[in-house]
């Protein structure tokens, strides 16, 4: 088969898989009342949608019409186009976990559920914002994968908001679980666990 329609192939296979875990858990949440919710007109926000909605319609001319999008393919070896794979499918089985975790207590938005609890298990334990961690990492997986610059770009520009949006998201729950986040706050990492040198 042809190199470029394998990985193609491949970058629908793994998109498909991640959505799916995303839909499941998205239709979860369908009908559901919140307790508070914070606006979604924030420049950050809106900043996200565009992007996110104009790397959507370059990932669908990248499958569908390859030859409009091949001005920004990069020749990256093989061996990197296999290990975006490999992050990739890491960045599923994150998911999943981050997911099943966070249970209830997940929303598309900035929401306090009714009897929302302080999620501080798993990916949590050591994280604050695993699931914004797991997409950066996801699109620059499959961006690797498709070895187009274009891709790369997005991975980039999506990466960007979140540093706001994780702001915001801590004051809410700073405002909802005062002392208890605080301490949680310092404790963790914001994407990544924090390094500490042995004492
Ligand atoms: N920012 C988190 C969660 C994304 S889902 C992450 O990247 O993993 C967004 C929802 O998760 C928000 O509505 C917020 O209320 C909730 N949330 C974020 N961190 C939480 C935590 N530690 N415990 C419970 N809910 C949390």
């Amino acid at each position: 088969m042809e190199e470029e329609l394998m990985f193609r192939i491949i970058f629908v296979l793994t998109y498909s898989i991640f959505g799916s875990i995303r839909i499941y858990y998205r239709s979860q949440t369908i009908g559901r009342e919140s307790e508070k919710e914070e606006s979604l007109m924030d420049k950050p926000t809106i900043f996200l949608s565009v992007v996110i909605l104009a790397y959507f319609a370059s990932m669908f001319i990248y499958i569908l019409i390859p030859n409009w999008i091949f001005w920004a393919h990069l020749d990256l070896h093989i061996v990197i186009r296999w290990a975006g794979l490999a992050l990739a499918a890491l960045g599923i089985g994150l998911l999943a976990w981050i997911h099943h975790t966070l249970g209830r207590q997940y929303a598309a938005k900035l929401e306090i559920q009714k009897e929302h609890a302080l999620i501080k298990a798993g990916p949590y334990n050591k994280v604050r914002h695993p699931m914004y961690t797991v997409f950066i990492l996801f699109s620059l997986a499959v961006a690797l994968i498709s070895s187009n610059l274009l891709m790369i770009v997005f991975a980039i520009l999506i990466a960007i908001p979140f540093q706001w949006i994780t702001q915001k998201e801590e004051r809410m729950l700073t405002d909802q679980f005062g002392e208890e986040y605080q301490s949680y706050m310092k404790r963790t990492g914001r994407f990544l666990p924090l390094i500490r040198r042995k004492e």
